[in-house]
C-alpha cells in the first residue's frame, strides 16, 4: 500500500490512512505502507533550500528532502500503535533500497530486502519512508519528483507482494486530468504501454520509473482512492485487444516544459550524437527534438529540443562549451507546454492525428513542435493555451 502526500496531509488523513492500512492487515494479509512526504511538505523544503543556496548542492538536497516521508511514516507507526498493532518505521536505506548515485533522480539499483521479511515474518506491520533510497557511495538519495510510486512498486517486486496498491487524491487514472477535465473518465484497466506514454507525457498519477519498473517485474498495480473503498484502475500486461476500441484512451498534458533552440549547427555527421550526448552526461532527459537539414546548401541546421524546466539551467550549462567551439546559437523558451492524445487504438485507427491538428487549429491553437510513437501524438504549444486545447482534444474524442 502507498498513500500519497494529500492522502497523509493532516492529522484526520493520516489517521484515516493508518486505519486502512490496519484492516488490510485485520483481514490476513501481510503488509508494507510507503508513505510519501505529507501535503506540500517537499515543495516546502525545496523554497527553503533556495531561500538558503541559489544552488543547493545536490547531496544536501537530498537529506533535506528525504526528512518528509520520515515524519510521515513516524507518525503513522504512532497512529498504528494506538490502534493495537505493531508498527515499524524504516528509511529508505534501512529498508534496503540501494541506489545510483545520481542526486534529486537517483535509480534503484538493488532491493535488500531481508529486513522487511524479518520484520513481517514477526507479525509487523512496516512503514517505509518513501522516494528514497542509499546510494552505492553510502549517500541519502532521492528518486525524483513522484518517486515514492516507484518506492512501492520496487517493494512489491522484491517482497513478491500480490498487488502494488497506490492510493491517491483522484479515484485511478483517467481520461485526462480530473483537475484540468472534470468529466474525465476513470480507466478500470489500462496497458502499460499506454500507462508508460501517459506517465511519459505528464499524467502524474503514477511516476513514469513506477510503471517502468512494474513492468519489467511483473509487479500488479492498482491504483485507487484513499477516500473511498471503490475499486480504481489496474494497469495490465496485455491489452485485450478489443475491437471496438475508441481511437484514444487518454488525454494528457504537462506544463513543466522548457524549449531549446539551436541555431547555426554545422550540417555535418556527428553533430546531433555529440549534442545529445553532452545533455546526456549531464543527466538531462531530452524529449522532443525537431531537426530539419538546412534548405540552402552551406547554411547551418536548426535543432530544437524539449527539457524538463527544471533541467534547463543544467541542459544550457551542459552545451556551454559546444556551442562556443561550433559557432551554435541557444536561445530558450519557458512558455510552452504539451499536450497529448495516447491510445492503442491509433493503430489500427487511421486520421487520428488529422483529427488532433484540425481540433487545435480550431482552437486557433498554434502547434511548434510534434511528436509521435505509434500509440501517442504529441504537441509543444503555448503554456497559456494547454487546459484549453486538452479539453478540446478530450471533447472530440473522448465525450
Ligand atoms: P500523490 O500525492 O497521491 O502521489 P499525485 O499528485 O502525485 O498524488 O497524483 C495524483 C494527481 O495526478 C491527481 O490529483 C491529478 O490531478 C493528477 N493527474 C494527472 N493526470 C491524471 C490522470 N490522467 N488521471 C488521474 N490523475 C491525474
Ligand atoms: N514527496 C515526493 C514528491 O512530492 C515524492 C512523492 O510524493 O512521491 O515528489
Ligand atoms: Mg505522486
Amino acid at each position: 500500500m502507498k498513500f500519497g502526500g494529500t492522502s497523509v496531509a493532516d492529522a484526520e488523513r493520516l489517521k484515516r490512512a493508518a486505519q486502512r492500512i490496519v484492516a488490510k492487515r485485520e483481514a490476513g494479509n501481510r503488509v508494507v505502507a510507503v508513505l510519501s512526504a505529507r501535503g506540500k511538505t517537499t515543495d516546502a523544503l525545496i523554497a527553503e533550500a533556495f531561500e538558503i543556496s541559489p544552488q543547493p548542492d545536490p547531496r544536501e538536497m537530498d537529506m533535506l528532502l528525504s526528512t518528509g516521508e520520515r515524519q510521515s511514516c513516524a507518525l503513522c507507526a504512532m497512529a498504528i500503535n494506538d490502534l493495537g498493532h505493531r508498527a515499524i518505521s524504516l528509511t529508505g536505506s534501512q529498508a534496503g533500497i540501494v541506489t545510483d548515485t545520481s542526486h534529486t533522480k537517483a535509480r534503484i539499483l538493488d532491493v535488500r530486502a531481508q529486513r522487511i521479511s524479518d520484520a513481517l515474518d514477526d507479525d509487523a506491520i512496516v512503514l517505509v519512508a518513501g522516494f528514497q533510497g542509499v546510494s552505492t557511495a553510502k549517500d541519502v538519495t532521492t528518486l525524483g519528483r513522484g518517486g515514492s510510486d516507484t518506492t512501492a512498486v520496487a517493494l512489491a517486486a522484491a517482497i513478491g507482494a500480490d498487488v502494488c496498491e497506490i492510493y491517491t487524491d483522484v479515484a485511478g487514472v483517467f481520461s485526462a486530468d480530473p483537475r484540468v477535465v472534470p468529466y474525465a473518465r476513470k480507466l478500470p484497466v489500462v496497458s502499460f504501454e499506454e500507462m508508460l506514454e501517459m506517465s511519459a507525457s505528464g499524467a502524474g498519477v503514477l511516476q513514469l520509473r513506477s510503471v517502468e519498473y512494474a513492468r519489467n517485474h511483473g509487479v500488479r498495480i492498482h491504483c485507487r482512492s484513499s477516500f473511498s473503498t471503490d475499486s480504481g484502475t489496474i494497469v495490465v500486461g496485455e491489452d485485450d485487444g478489443a475491437a471496438d476500441r475508441p481511437a484514444i484512451t487518454a488525454v494528457t498534458h504537462s506544463t513543466d516544459e522548457a524549449r531549446v533552440t539551436l541555431e547555426h549547427v554545422p550540417n555535418a555527421p556527428g553533430m546531433a550524437g555529440r549534442i545529445a550526448t553532452a545533455l546526456a552526461d549531464a543527466n538531462v532527459n531530452i524529449d522532443m527534438i525537431i531537426q530539419n537539414e538546412p534548405v540552402v546548401a552551406g547554411a547551418g541546421a536548426d535543432m530544437s529540443f524539449t527539457v524538463p524546466r527544471a533541467d534547463l539551467r543544467d541542459a544550457l550549462a551542459s552545451l556551454a562549451s559546444l556551442a562556443e567551439e561550433l559557432g551554435i546559437e541557444i536561445t530558450t523558451d519557458e512558455s510552452v507546454g504539451k499536450v497529448s492524445v495516447i491510445g492503442e487504438g491509433m493503430k489500427t485507427q487511421s486520421g487520428v492525428a488529422a483529427r488532433v491538428f484540425r481540433t487545435l487549429g480550431e482552437e486557433a491553437i498554434n502547434i511548434q513542435m510534434i511528436a509521435t510513437s505509434p500509440i501517442k501524438i504529441s504537441c509543444v504549444i503555448e503554456l497559456d493555451e494547454v487546459q484549453r486545447a486538452v479539453r478540446a482534444l478530450h471533447a472530440a474524442f473522448l465525450s
